[in-house]
């Protein structure tokens, strides 16, 4: 996750006093479901990992309970459907889980789905994962939240609540395949808000609904929506059936600028409005080149605070455990299982460096390819999302190609290892590559 409004808030500070602020409120990067402003997270891990007798912290875990769903969204990663699946982890399997994950130091739990909300216990879970400290997100759709279901979610006291929005309502009930679906989730938030519950939208932009995200954006402030997380379209699940359908470079920049924006807007005012991204770690030097076209003389605090940041965190800062137990290094990778709960505990899949996915994912700097490996501001992004990358081309280490950056704002030179790969629709194809198929039960 890549945090906007953190950043501008800064500069917004520097610019105030003349001072740039120190480092604070550290926050956890990652993937969508981390949407939270958390206590812990990638800051405290790189404390932690230099300072004596500080244990660093174990990942953010995006953990799928259910894969059943009353929705069948276009770009879902589960490919979820409303029907009961096999040999999902039962209550009892999930608590034991939890207690590796406390054990790990693991701070944040995201209990997601499917939608979370048809999971008959998810109540009791998360009240176990209240009571043990988790910092407790929780991410659905919304179309289950009435009034008696806002009531229990209230009272449950979950840290965050985020809501999938993809448009305004034609678009996200097409988008979404239910009719009603998008009145449904704005009347969630309306409750949760009502409820003094901390909610953020979610949009994954796609060329299809990229015309409403200013509409949306405006929905953001007048319903007082404490948060948007603007997801970049991954290749995963039906995301990755559909990304012949993945909005052009242009248009993601479009929105980019309209991001940066608004937070910067909110920044100098001082609206409690949070604007954060996700699944394009590009878009860290993206708002760099921002701060360095207004404000140069923040711009080497700003790159340091970014350095610091180091762009992709899959399979290091955040982790993903599907419905059946298997671990993922992110929600996109649920093609590539890296173990089960059921026959190891989660902190000895996550330490184990011997499957290569994993090592190369925790390697720094991690080895990768093509215009990544040339890039200038690779320091900051880490290469970014390496399953898009491993969806095109079946090399987890090529270069990523939803970088949206110019050969020339990366610092390529004529001649250099840096030729764009090409991306082609594959609508109607099942895959480009097929990287351990026999384990891809999801595609
Ligand atoms: S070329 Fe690679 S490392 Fe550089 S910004 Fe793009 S995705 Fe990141």
């Amino acid at each position: 996750m890549f945090r906007i409004s953190q950043y501008l808030r800064e500069i917004a500070q520097a610019e105030k006093t003349g001072v740039y602020p120190s480092p604070i409120g550290r926050h956890v990067s990652g993937q969508g479901a981390a949407e939270s402003a958390l206590p812990g997270g990638r800051g405290l891990a790189a404390q932690g990992a230099g300072a004596v007798g500080i244990q660093k912290p174990g990942p953010v875990v995006i953990w799928n309970l259910i894969r059943r769903c009353n929705l069948t969204c276009k770009h879902c990663y589960a490919l979820s459907a409303d029907h009961e699946y096999e040999g999902e982890l039962s209550r009892e399997e999930v608590f034991t889980v939890m207690d590796d994950l406390k054990a790990y130091r693991v701070p944040v739990l995201i209990l997601s789905g499917g939608e979370p909300l048809l999971r008959p216990d998810i109540f009791e879970i998360a009240q176990r994962s209240r009571d043990m400290g988790f910092y407790t997100g929780l991410s659905t759709n919304g179309t289950l939240i009435d009034e008696p279901m806002a009531d229990r979610v209230a009272a449950m006291g979950f840290n965050y609540v985020g809501i999938s929005l993809d448009g305004l309502r034609e678009t996200h009930d097409k988008f979404r395949r239910l009719e009603g679906a998008f009145d449904r989730s704005l009347a969630a938030v309306h409750l949760l808000h009502e409820r003094g519950v901390k909610v953020g939208l979610r949009f994954t932009m796609t060329a299809m609904n990229a015309h409403d995200l200013p509409a949306l954006l405006d929905l953001m402030r007048t319903e007082q929506v404490d948060k948007f997380y603007f997801s970049h379209l991954n290749y995963a699940g039906r995301g990755n059936i559909h990304r012949g359908k993945d909005a052009q470079f242009q248009a993601t920049r479009d929105a980019l600028d309209m991001l940066i924006e608004r937070a910067w807007d909110a920044a100098q005012r001082g609206l409690d409005e949070e604007y954060v991204t996700g699944n394009n770690d590009a878009d860290g030097p993206y708002l760099l080149n921002w701060v360095e076209a207004r404000f140069p003389q923040w711009a080497p605090m700003l790159r340091e605070r970014l350095v610091a940041w180091g762009g992709n965190s899959s399979g290091v800062n955040v982790a993903n455990i599907d419905n059946l137990g298997h671990v993922h290094p992110d929600t996109m990778w649920w093609h590539h299982k890296l173990g089960d709960v059921r026959e190891r505990p989660f902190s000895a899949i996550w330490s184990d460096t011997s499957e290569p996915l994993m090592a190369g994912l925790k390697a720094k700097p991690r080895a990768v390819k093509g215009r990544c490996a040339v890039c200038k501001h690779f320091d900051i992004c880490g290469g970014n999302t390496r399953v898009r990358a491993q969806q095109l081309t079946g090399d987890a280490w090529a270069e990523d190609p939803g970088c949206y950056f110019t050969d020339e704002e990366i610092g390529a030179t004529a001649g250099s290892d840096a030729t764009r790969l090409t991306m082609e629709p594959v609508s109607g194809k099942r895959r480009v590559v097929a990287i351990h198929l026999e384990e891809n039960t999801h595609v």
